[in-house]
C-alpha cells in the first residue's frame, strides 16, 4: 500500500495498541502546525528536550540535533529560555495548564506566539515533564489589534463629537448618550436613560420625530428639519436632527439620534441674509432687495400702477470728494433718515449707490405721484447738520411708471435713471417723469462722450468772451472765457450738456489745459495789441482744482506767454471748496503766483459762509439765478444784497451774473455791486469781435 503520501511509516503489526501511538507520533511530528515540546526537568529543574515535532523545529529554524538532549537556556539563548524557564517554573509549582503569549522577533519577522504548558508529573518515577504546544498567532493577533483601534476610534467619534450623540433602541428608548448630549439638553446622560426619545422635543414636533425615528428604525437614516426645543434647564435651543440606524450584518439593532446645536448658525444666517438685503452704511433695502421687491409688484400686482422714483443728490459726488468720505457718509446717513422719517416712504425705499435712492409708490396716480415727489424734494430745504457744520443739499429725482415705461425691475429702474438725468439737465431740485425721447438722449451722452475724446485733437473746442461791465462807468477791465465746442457730427454742443460728461470721464482735465493754454496765449496776443489791462476769467472744475500740480500747470501756461498773473482769474465753485486744509493750501499757492481767485455762482453751494473769511478770494459772483428773480421774489432780492453787503464787509469784489434787464441793472447798482455781466451788456464774444469791442473802450 503506499502510504507516502502522509510521510508516515506504517509498521506491519498485529497488535494495534502498539501500531496507534506510532502512527500518532509520526503525525504530530510532521503534519501538526503548532510546534510541540515535551521536556524533562531534572533535580536542578533544569529542562532538558525530550522530543520536538517538526513545526517546532521550522519555527526555530534548527536540525532535531541541535535540540534533543539539550536544555532551554542552551537552545533558546540566556534571555528568551529564562523567560521560558519561569513559566514553566510557574506551571510546575502550580500543577496546573499555563498559558501565556509572547512577541518574537528573529529572521522571520516580527511574530506572535500563543504558548500552552502542561506539567506532567509522573508518580512511579517521581519525574516531571513539559508539555508546550505553541501556535503562531500573528495573524489573529493583527486582527485583534485592529479591531481594538477601530472600537477606540468608533468610540472617540462618538465621545469626543461636538454633536450630540444618543442611542436608542429600535423603539426610541435612550440608552447611552455622549457629553455634547449632556450639554445640548442641560443634563446628565444618565438622566437621559430609559427615557423615550420623543420626550425630548415639544408636542407640535413630535409626529415629524415620531415619522423619522420610525423610517431610520427601518434602515433608512432621516434628517429632521430644524426644531426648537427646551433643553432640563427650561433654555431654548434650535436642533439640527438626523436618526441614523445602527446596523449589525445588515440588520437594525437601534437607531442614534445625531443632533447639533444649530441656534447660533441660524442667528447667522439671518445677519448674513440682513447684510445681503441691506446697505450697510444706512441700513436701508439695498439693489438685492429692490430686485425682488420690483419683481413682486411686476408680477403679483401686475394689474395695478406703480411708479419708481430714482433719486439723486446734486453736486454729491464733488462734495464728497471735497469734503471727505467720512463727512460724506454721515451726510448720506443723515440724507436716508430724513427720507425714512417722511411717512409715504416707510417701507419703500431703498439706497442704489452711493447717493442714488430709489421710492417704490404702489398702486398710485399721478397726482399722487408728483405730491411724494415734490414733497420729498422740500424735504431737503433745510440744511443737515455733519459735525456741528450745516450743509445745504439738493436732490433730484426721475421718476418710471410701471407698466407703460417699462415690465421688468431692469427697465424701470433705467427709465428712471433717464429721467433723473433730465431733471439734473434742467436744473437742481426738480423731479421729471421718463418719456421716450430720453432713451435716445442718454445714448447721445455716449456719442457725446467718444467724439470729445478728440476734439482737441480735431480743433473743435474755442473760448468765447464775455465782458464784465463796471456797473459805475461802463468800463470794462475784465472778461469771462467761456468754452464752446463745434463738433463735426453734432454741431454745437453746450457746455450744459458737454462740462458734466468731460468731468465724469475725466476729460476734463486734458480739456480744462487746453482752456488754461488757450486763456494765457489770447492775453499774451492783447498785450501784444495794446489791450492791456483786460482780465480774463476761466472757469476750473472741482476736478482740475483737486489736481496736486494745478499750480504748476498755470504757473507754466503762464511763464509759456510771458503774462503778468495777475490778468488770469480762476473761477472756482463753492463744490470745489470742500476739504479745508486741501483747498487753503491750494489757494495760497495760486496766491503765490499771483493769480486771482472768484468763486462762482456764489449762493447755489452747499456750504456756510465759513470759509469766505479764511480762504484768499478775491472775488464772488452771485449766481444768475438770484439776479433772474430778482423783481418777482423778494427774497432772491434779499439775499443779493446780503451777498453784496457780505462781499464789501470782506473786502472782496462783485459781480452779478446772468444781468439781461435793465431793472436788474439799476437794482445792483443801488446796491452797489462793482460788476455785472450777462446779455444785457454783451453776449458771449468770439475773441476777434471781444478785441474791437475792447479796443473802441480803451
Ligand atoms: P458759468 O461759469 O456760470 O457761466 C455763465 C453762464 O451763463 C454761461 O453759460 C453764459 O453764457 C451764461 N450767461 C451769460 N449771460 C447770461 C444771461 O444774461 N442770461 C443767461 N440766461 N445766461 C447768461 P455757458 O457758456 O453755457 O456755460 C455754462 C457753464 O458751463 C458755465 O457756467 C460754467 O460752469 C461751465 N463752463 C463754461 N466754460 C467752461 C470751461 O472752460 N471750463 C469749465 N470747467 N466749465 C465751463
Ligand atoms: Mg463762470
Ligand atoms: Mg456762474
Amino acid at each position: 500500500m503506499d502510504t507516502s503520501y502522509s510521510g508516515i511509516e506504517m509498521k506491519e503489526s498485529r497488535d494495534l495498541s502498539l501500531m496507534i501511538p506510532s502512527v500518532l507520533e509520526q503525525l504530530i511530528t510532521i503534519h501538526a502546525s503548532d510546534a510541540i515540546y515535551i521536556m524533562k526537568a531534572d533535580e536542578q529543574d533544569q529542562f532538558t528536550y525530550l522530543y520536538v515535532n517538526n513545526a517546532a523545529l521550522r519555527s526555530m529554524n534548527l536540525e532535531r540535533d541541535d535540540v534533543l538532549g539539550k536544555s532551554i537556556l542552551q537552545v533558546m539563548g540566556e534571555s528568551s529560555g529564562r523567560k521560558i524557564h519561569d513559566y514553566y517554573m510557574e506551571a510546575k509549582a502550580s500543577k496546573k495548564n499555563l498559558r501565556y503569549r509572547d512577541v518574537i522577533s528573529d529572521e522571520f519577522g516580527v511574530r506572535t506566539f500563543e504558548t500552552g504548558i502542561t506539567p506532567i508529573f509522573n508518580e512511579e518515577t517521581k519525574e516531571n515533564y513539559m508539555v508546550a504546544v505553541a501556535r503562531d498567532v500573528t495573524r489573529e493577533q493583527k486582527e485583534r489589534d485592529r479591531l481594538q483601534t477601530l472600537e477606540q476610534r468608533y468610540r472617540s467619534i462618538i465621545e469626543e463629537n461636538l454633536d450630540a450623540i444618543v442611542t436608542l433602541s429600535k423603539d426610541g428608548m435612550m440608552e447611552t448618550a455622549n457629553e455634547a448630549a449632556e450639554e445640548i439638553f442641560d443634563c446628565e446622560a444618565s438622566a437621559l436613560k430609559g427615557k423615550h426619545v420623543l420626550d425630548l422635543f415639544p408636542g407640535e414636533a413630535i409626529s415629524k420625530v415620531k415619522q423619522a425615528l420610525n423610517r431610520s428604525s427601518k434602515g433608512t437614516p432621516t434628517a429632521v428639519s430644524l426644531i426648537q426645543v427646551e433643553t432640563f434647564k427650561k433654555r431654548p435651543v434650535i436642533l439640527q436632527a438626523k436618526f441614523v440606524p445602527i446596523k449589525l450584518e445588515g440588520t437594525v439593532h437601534g437607531v442614534y439620534l445625531i443632533a447639533r446645536d444649530a441656534t447660533n448658525e441660524i442667528e447667522t444666517d439671518e445677519k448674513i441674509n440682513y447684510l445681503h438685503f441691506h446697505d450697510k452704511l444706512t441700513g436701508l433695502p439695498n439693489r438685492q432687495a429692490l430686485k425682488i421687491r420690483l419683481a413682486e409688484l411686476t408680477v403679483k400686482q401686475k394689474d395695478d400702477s406703480h411708479a419708481i422714483l430714482c433719486l439723486d443728490l446734486d453736486n454729491f459726488k464733488a462734495l464728497n470728494e471735497a469734503l471727505g468720505y467720512t463727512t460724506g457718509d454721515e451726510l448720506l446717513v443723515k440724507v436716508s433718515e430724513r427720507l425714512e422719517g417722511y411717512s409715504s416712504l416707510s417701507n419703500n425705499l431703498f439706497r442704489l449707490t452711493a447717493d442714488e435712492f430709489i421710492m417704490i409708490m404702489e398702486n398710485t396716480s399721478k397726482e399722487k405721484i408728483e405730491k411724494l415727489a415734490s414733497g420729498v424734494i422740500r424735504l431737503f430745504a433745510d440744511p443737515f447738520i455733519v459735525r456741528g457744520q450745516e450743509y445745504f443739499i439738493s436732490a433730484s429725482i426721475g421718476i418710471s411708471l410701471f407698466p407703460q415705461d417699462g415690465q421688468d425691475d431692469d427697465s424701470l429702474v433705467n427709465h428712471a435713471g433717464h429721467a433723473l438725468q433730465m431733471a439734473k439737465r434742467k436744473g437742481r431740485s426738480l423731479f421729471q417723469f421718463y418719456n421716450v425721447e430720453m432713451n435716445k438722449s442718454s445714448s447721445r451722452k455716449m456719442m457725446i462722450e467718444n467724439h470729445l475724446r478728440r476734439a482737441i485733437e480735431f480743433d473743435e473746442l474755442s473760448l468765447v468772451y464775455q465782458p464784465q461791465v463796471n456797473l459805475k462807468n461802463g468800463e470794462i477791465n475784465s472778461v469771462e472765457a467761456l468754452l464752446r465746442w463745434n463738433n463735426r457730427k453734432f454741431g454745437h454742443v453746450s457746455p450744459g450738456e458737454f462740462i458734466p460728461v468731460a468731468e465724469e470721464s475725466g476729460q476734463i482735465l486734458p480739456i480744462g489745459s487746453w482752456v488754461i493754454d488757450q486763456a494765457c496765449h489770447q492775453l499774451f496776443k492783447w498785450t501784444n495789441q495794446g489791450i492791456r489791462n483786460t482780465r480774463i476769467a476761466i472757469n476750473i472744475s472741482p476736478k482740475q482744482f483737486a489736481q496736486e500740480n494745478f499750480d504748476e500747470i498755470i504757473m507754466k501756461s503762464l511763464e509759456k506767454y510771458n503774462v503778468t498773473p495777475d490778468l488770469l482769474e480762476i473761477e472756482i465753485t463753492e463744490s470745489a471748496m470742500g476739504n479745508m486744509s486741501e483747498t487753503l493750501s491750494m489757494l495760497k499757492k495760486l496766491k503765490e503766483i499771483g493769480v486771482k481767485i472768484s468763486v462762482d455762482d456764489f449762493g447755489t453751494g452747499y456750504s456756510s459762509l465759513n470759509y469766505l473769511r479764511q480762504f484768499p478770494i478775491d472775488i464772488l459772483k452771485i449766481d444768475q439765478s438770484f439776479v433772474k428773480e430778482l423783481r418777482s421774489e423778494q427774497k432772491d432780492a434779499a439775499i443779493t444784497k446780503t451777498i453784496i453787503h457780505l462781499a464789501h464787509s470782506l473786502g472782496l469784489e462783485v459781480v452779478a451774473e446772468g444781468v439781461e434787464e435793465q431793472f436788474q441793472v439799476r437794482f445792483l447798482q443801488k446796491a452797489h455791486c462793482q460788476k455785472g455781466q450777462g446779455y444785457f451788456f454783451s453776449k458771449p464774444l468770439p475773441s476777434g469781435e471781444m478785441e474791437k469791442k475792447l479796443l473802441s473802450i480803451g
